[in-house]
């Protein structure tokens, strides 16, 4: 709806930021502010000897006359001349940066003009006198919410996709290692196992094997969601990304909460067997070699499970077994998919959005591992570091890449929403009025056309 288009101007504090103009223009002003000084000060000299003069009875009120007025002359000529500078130094910046509102193109100082700031946020009033909320200018917090609105409306849709499983024959039992034919699996390699289910947006895909007789049948139900849980996997998934797992964060911390999006997802499944097993008569078939870690702790007795509670052990126990698993057996599979996930979900974030927020990922991560009321992040947030201790040198450069790439980009607000991170709300709200007071200056001496 509004976007800045184009931006020149140094405004941040930083080096790189920083032209040779803008300390002359700066050695200017100076000069301007000192012969408002003096003006000034030629006021109240003037006043103090008055006032010896009256003590001594010898007023002379013609030379007090001409003495004010030529004070007070050289005090607004300087005032004006210095405003006037002002607004001849700023006037570039404004005239080259343009904001697109209503998908019409205004300049920046038509745009400091109208801006207001309210109890809604900033405003900007248009000619025609409607006020059109800007904030998503300003703040990038205001981008992510409407994304994370739309995550949060979405309603899920569950479809089941069949496989056909038959034993191979012949010649075909040496391509097959298992011996088996996995038939219609549109996306995978016939021959290997194909996936189990995917979640995409709203979306949760289930595969069920069918196998044409029972025998075969018995031993596919393991990859079926009677036995393997697929669907509470998915739908995790689902919940994590309602739950902030796609907004924004800096690029290590998102590539381990894309990790921590399967553990999470895998520990919903694990605890989806052990509801199978508990609601079967404590039937072990019910937990798969994926959860192999869990079955023989229930065979050493290592817990009783009780239906509808899990003791801070068994849910420790749980945490860390699944941590372990995910980061021997399947770490090294999905590290590719992760680093490109990753990446894709702040694709589209600005500088400011990808600055570490740690508090931010806390939350997340809290909400995505309290799984049937058991906060597991308890647990898991100790071991957060082994994930760090995986990232590559090279998906570093790339990141710091990514990074520099997106700090060249920065709009003009986008700096502001910069300077509000590092310095400080005050700095950010003070710099907005002064712009506002800028752009009112360079109309005033009509240097905005
Ligand atoms: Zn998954």
């Amino acid at each position: 709806m509004a976007t800045i288009i184009y931006q020149k101007g140094d405004l941040l504090k930083r080096q790189r930021f920083r032209t040779g103009n803008a300390a002359k223009s700066q050695k200017t002003i100076a000069k301007y502010e000192f012969s408002f000084l003096l003006g000034l000060g030629m006021i109240l000299c003037y006043y103090f000897i008055v006032n010896i003069e009256k003590t001594k009875q010898m007023k002379k009120n013609t030379i007090k006359k001409v003495g004010l007025f030529t004070g007070l002359l050289l005090c607004s000529v300087s005032g004006v001349v210095l405003m006037h500078q002002v607004a001849k130094e700023n006037a570039p910046e404004f005239n080259q940066t343009k904001v697109v509102i209503d998908n019409k193109t205004i300049s920046i100082q038509d745009f400091y003009d109208n801006l207001h700031f309210g109890s809604e946020g900033w405003i900007y009033t248009t000619p025609e006198g409607k006020k059109l909320n800007v904030d998503s200018l300003c703040n990038f917090h205001h981008k992510e919410q409407r994304k994370q609105d739309a995550l949060k409306n979405l309603k899920l849709k569950k479809q089941i996709d069949t496989i056909y499983v038959s034993y191979a024959q012949n010649e075909l039992k040496t391509l097959n290692k298992p011996n088996i034919i996995f038939t219609k699996a549109p996306a995978d390699t016939l021959a290997n196992m194909p996936a189990m289910g995917r979640c995409n947006y709203d979306v949760i895909v289930i595969r069920e094997f069918k196998a044409d007789n029972q025998e075969l049948q018995e031993k596919m139900n393991r990859y079926n969601d009677c036995l393997n849980g697929t669907y509470v996997h998915e739908e995790q998934h689902f919940f994590n990304a309602q739950n902030g797992i796609r907004t924004w964060n800096s690029y290590p911390l998102k590539y381990a909460e894309c990790c921590f999006d399967e553990i999470s997802a895998n520990i919903r499944q694990c605890l989806k067997q052990r509801q199978n097993y508990l609601n079967h008569g404590r039937d072990l078939k019910y937990i798969t070699n994926r959860f192999s870690f869990y079955r023989e702790a229930l065979e050493t007795g290592k817990f009783y499970p009780q239906p509808g509670k899990i003791s801070e052990e068994e849910a420790g126990f749980i945490a860390n077994a699944v941590f372990d698993s995910w980061m021997k057996e399947k770490y090294d599979m999905y590290s590719k998919q992760v680093y490109s996930r990753s990446k894709y979900f702040l694709k589209d974030a600005p500088y400011p959005a990808i600055l570490e927020d740690k508090d931010k990922h806390n939350d997340i991560m809290k909400m995505i591992f309290t799984i049937d009321g058991v906060d597991f992040w308890k647990t898991l947030s100790k071991r957060e570091a082994e994930i760090f201790a995986r990232i590559t040198p090279e998906m570093k450069k790339n990141w710091e890449n990514l990074s520099n790439e997106k700090f060249q980009k920065m709009g003009y607000l986008e700096k502001l929403e910069y300077k509000k991170i590092t310095e400080g709300n005050q700095t950010y709200q003070n710099t907005l009025n002064k712009n506002v007071l800028k752009a009112k200056l360079i109309s005033m001496f009509n240097m905005d056309k």
